[in-house]
């Protein structure tokens, strides 16, 4: 049987997870915090 891998996105900024209409453009934006940098880690130093 073929697992159903999921799909979906990950915000960095607020940990909202989501699954996009289309998966093959990247959401500019998370849908819950409106961060353009939704997949962004914050930078170390
Ligand atoms: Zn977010």
């Amino acid at each position: 049987m073929p697992k159903i891998k999921l799909v979906g996105y990950l915000c960095c900024r607020c940990g909202h997870k989501w699954i996009p209409r289309n998966l093959k453009e990247k959401p500019k934006v998370c849908p819950k915090c409106k961060s353009p940098y939704w997949d962004v880690p914050k930078k170390k130093r």
